[in-house]
């Protein structure tokens, strides 16, 4: 029986091992995402309290630039960034929503973009698209796919889509207002949110994948995860998540499965292969 038992056991942690969660972190939106009523000094703060708790935790992120939100000061944010181990992107230079530009409009701005970030570029360099808009038409969303490619991007596709800036926005709102029991429910809130919505990916990833795949975070460089990323990661942690870089984690073969969806909605890569 105490035999039996040991192998029982044996087959849960093995199968435990081979099907471990596992994703990468990203932040869109440096050096500061939606932000509105902190003083500069004010972000500088949260955006180095953000950097502190990934070195604690080892986590190797991709930051993806706004590049008309880089001033000179602003720039050392980048640097740092870049000197503590993580990936500096690309996320276009003024944030523009695909579905309401030309591909020709869209690629210049990506250039722009280039110009402001390319010293930190090694032999790969990724591009983020804006509220994950890749075009509402064919032609628009193919022929920004050929420019990209033809530059040499590779794109940093999000698995794991969610509404957290919108927690952002109603959690500095709440602070503005000075009421910080309001603020706190909705952190709480947030945390509840993001472990459910992780596995929701996970198993729709397992659904039509079969398998465990390369899981890729979408998050800001915002201040709710100045305050939460901590939290955040440690219940994910409990949660059975292990957290890889994200240079890792975009070679999934699934983010190269072709894509089947037109439309307006920024979404999930996952929900584009379906
Ligand atoms: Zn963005």
């Amino acid at each position: 029986m105490k035999r039996i038992t040991g192998i029982v056991f044996f087959i849960i942690l093995f199968t435990g091992w081979l099907t471990s969660k596992q994703m990468a972190i990203t932040l869109d939106d440096l050096p500061f995402a939606y932000s509105p009523g902190l003083s500069e000094q004010a972000r500088f703060s949260y955006f180095y309290r953000i950097l502190d708790i990934l070195d604690q935790y080892e986590i190797q992120t991709a930051g993806f630039v706004v590049g008309e939100q880089v001033s000179p000061r602003r720039y050392q944010c980048l640097l740092d960034f870049h000197n503590r181990g993580h990936i500096i992107a690309n996320h276009t230079f003024s944030h523009p929503d695909l579905n309401n530009l030309s591909a020709g409009d869209f690629s210049e701005d990506i250039i722009k973009c280039n110009q402001v970030i390319e010293e930190f570029y090694n032999e790969v360099k990724y591009f983020r698209y804006p509220m994950l808009h890749r075009g509402n038409s064919i032609e628009k969303r193919d022929s920004v796919y050929d420019f990209l490619h033809r530059q040499g991007f590779i794109i940093a596709s999000v698995s794991i889509d969610n509404d957290e800036y919108a927690f952002n926005k109603a959690y500095l709102d709440t602070l503005t207002y000075g009421d910080t029991a309001a603020a706190d429910s909705i952190g709480e809130e947030y945390l509840a949110y993001m472990i459910s919505i992780s596995n929701y990916y996970d198993s729709l990833a397992l659904e039509l994948t079969g398998r465990e795949i390369n899981h890729i975070l979408l998050l800001h460089m915002n201040y709710l995860n100045s305050v939460y990323l901590d939290d955040l990661i440690e219940l994910l942690m409990k949660d059975g998540w292990e957290f890889l870089p994200f240079s890792e984690a975009i070679q999934d073969s699934v983010y190269l499965l072709p894509d089947n969806y037109i439309g307006t909605r920024g979404i999930s890569w996952l929900e584009r292969i379906q």
